[in-house]
Formats: C-alpha cells, sequence, structure tokens
C-alpha cells in the first residue's frame, strides 16, 4: 500500500478571489472552484496541446497538475507550444521542468509537479498515482492506448486530443458512462498510414482550438459538472472552417469493446505497445534502456571530453559529434537527433555512450 496522497490545501477566502470572474460565471459558481482547487490531474505530454491544457488549468485554479514530458526544447517548437519561449530553448531545459517554472510564476498557489520521463506500462500507475483524471497532450496513439486501459480499468475520465496540419478532434471519456478509445478505434492507426507532421506541418490555432475544448472538458469534470461533457466526437477541419460532430453516444452500447466491455488491458499489461521510438517530425530517434537505471551524468562527461562538444544542465546531457546530437537524460534514455533510423541511432549510441 502507499502512504495517502496528501490533499492540496483548502483555499481561503483571499486565495479564491482571483478566480471571482470564472465563479461568477453561475455553472461554476464558488462550489465548484473549491472542487477545482482540490483536483489533482496528470497531464502526458507537454508540446502544443500540453503547453496549452497546463497553461488554462493553472490559471483556472486546479490544485495539482503533475506533468510528464519525455523531450527537451528546440527552436521549432516555439511556433505552437506557448508555454516556453528562447530563454528556455537557449537553456536547453526539458519541457517539463520549463513548463513547471512558467507556470510557477502564473499561479503560485497550483502545486506543479514535473516528470522528464516516457510514459510506459512499467510507471503509468505510478504517475497516475492519485489523480482525479487525465489529460492527452501526446502526439502518439501508443500512449494513448495505454492511458485508456488505465483510465477505463481505474475508473478515471480522460480526455482524448490530437491535432495534425490544421486538423483536429477531441472526445471526453466517462469510464463506464461514454465510449472509449477503443469503442471508437479498434487499434491504433498501423505506422505508416497516417500522415505525420513531417509531411502534414501543423499550425498553431488548431492546437489552442482542441487544447482548449480538452480544458473546458477538464474544468467540467473537476468542479462536479461531469454531466454537462460532450457526447460527441469534436473534429475541426479549421482551414476550411468546418466543424463535425460526430454523436458517439450510443457508441458504447453498440459495440463489443475489447477494453471497457470485456476487460481486457493488453497495453497496460505490457502485451502491446513497444512505442515507436522514432520521435514524429524531429528526425530523431528515442532509445530506452531495458530496464530502469540511474546514470551519472557527470561520469560520462568525463568519458567524453575530447570525442565531441559535451553541454549539460541539471537535467540532461548533449553531446554533439560528426552529424549527430546525442541527448542523455539520467534514467538512461537517449534521444538521437541527425537520424530517423533508428538502427543507426543503436549504433551512435552504443559507439559514445555504451551498449
Ligand atoms: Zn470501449
Amino acid at each position: 500500500m502507499s502512504p495517502p496522497t496528501p490533499q492540496p490545501p483548502v483555499p481561503s477566502p483571499q486565495s479564491l478571489s482571483r478566480y471571482v470572474r470564472q465563479m461568477r460565471y453561475a455553472p461554476l459558481g464558488e462550489a465548484g472552484q473549491r472542487k477545482l482547487c482540490a483536483a489533482r490531474v496528470l497531464l502526458c505530454g507537454c508540446g502544443a496541446l500540453g503547453s496549452v491544457l497546463a497553461n488554462t488549468l493553472v490559471r483556472a485554479g486546479v490544485g495539482h497538475l503533475r506533468i510528464v514530458d519525455r523531450d527537451f526544447l528546440e527552436l521549432n517548437n516555439l511556433q505552437r507550444q506557448v508555454l516556453y519561449d528562447e530563454d528556455d530553448v537557449r537553456a536547453g531545459l526539458p519541457k517539463a521542468i520549463a513548463a513547471a517554472e512558467k507556470l510557477r510564476r502564473i499561479n503560485s498557489e497550483v502545486e506543479i509537479e514535473p516528470h522528464v520521463a516516457d510514459i510506459d506500462a512499467t510507471n503509468i500507475a505510478q504517475l497516475a498515482d492519485g489523480v482525479d483524471m487525465i489529460l492527452d497532450g501526446t502526439d502518439n496513439f501508443e500512449i494513448r492506448f495505454l492511458v485508456n486501459d488505465f483510465a477505463v480499468k481505474h475508473g478515471l475520465p480522460w480526455v482524448y486530443g490530437g491535432v495534425l496540419g490544421s486538423e483536429g478532434q477531441t472526445m471526453t471519456i466517462l469510464p463506464g458512462d461514454t465510449a472509449c478509445l477503443r469503442c471508437l478505434m479498434s487499434e491504433p492507426p498501423p505506422p505508416g498510414s497516417m500522415p505525420t507532421c513531417d509531411s502534414a506541418g501543423i499550425l498553431g490555432p488548431i492546437v489552442n482550438i482542441i487544447a482548449s475544448i480538452q480544458a473546458n472538458e477538464a474544468i467540467k469534470i473537476l468542479s462536479g459538472n461531469a454531466k454537462a461533457v460532450s457526447r460527441f466526437l469534436t473534429v475541426f477541419e479549421l482551414w476550411d472552417n468546418r466543424i463535425r460532430q460526430i454523436d458517439v453516444s450510443k457508441l458504447r452500447d453498440s459495440t463489443d469493446c475489447p477494453t471497457c466491455k470485456r476487460g481486457e488491458f493488453a497495453w497496460l499489461e505490457g502485451q502491446r505497445g513497444n512505442q515507436t521510438a522514432v520521435l514524429c517530425g524531429r528526425n530523431a530517434v528515442q532509445l530506452r534502456p531495458p530496464e530502469p537505471m540511474q546514470l551519472s551524468l557527470d561520469a560520462i562527461a568525463e568519458k567524453l571530453v575530447g570525442i565531441g562538444e559535451v553541454t549539460r544542465n541539471k537535467y540532461l546531457l548533449r553531446l554533439s559529434v560528426g552529424d549527430y546530437l546525442i541527448t542523455l537524460f539520467p534514467d538512461g534514455r537517449a534521444i538521437i537527433g541527425g537520424t530517423d533510423d533508428i538502427a543507426a541511432a543503436r549504433t551512435v549510441y552504443a559507439k559514445y555512450i555504451g551498449s
């Protein structure tokens, strides 16, 4: 048994006053705000969607936000990842850390808990421990199916969101009530079947729209207004100014969903989802150690002197050598920039860091 999760402190009338404009909105009110201030949320991914989700929820006064992101910042993120700025890129910060620093300046009353990590079947239970709901800020269907398994199994609401090009979609999942992600699509799209952000690009405005809808759904759920959540899959085709709403209210009753009807959790049990190692739109590959580990970045930095240009901060070590940029995290993960070939990335890792 893990120890009981500490609850965020009850807000004082003074601290509630900063939310006066939204408390005046009758369906939320002071009672809803108090619930929001006591709520705990897991945000999976803090890139484009995650930036808007975190910003909106922290300003709205959610009690505790746990942010998990596996990546670090690059200049080409700033076009759509609205929490970050050029200083964060220059500092080479992981997104979760840069987000936490910014969010604490926005609202010091919210507990922000950043984790630089990749969500998988081995750590999702720990990362979701004690939360009231999960928000999808990833760009990755393997993680979404894992989140869906976990959320359905444990009865946690979650909100799916995805964007590509100028299109985006979102759906709210209340386990046992609404359809789940697997009711909607029985399998993740096979690799290569979908356009990627490499081929389709991505525009900033659609990110803000989809994430704002997701954040609004979260505010409903966390303030005790889950009855008001959308029963539609909402699809925006923003460049063409088209909005489609697909009624999914009968979907759960009409499918024999392996996840929410038959209780099969293949992603959570680790039978599915090796996680695509090629990072979308990055010309980079993520490599993970087979077992959890703890590296001494100092010792590795010493070893690499003279091999290439080494830079490091508290959270990561970076080696620039030839055409490659190797970023190494203390948990043994590495992101190999300069290739989208997994075998080539493994060779580079073995050559410079070790096998
Ligand atoms: Zn289902």
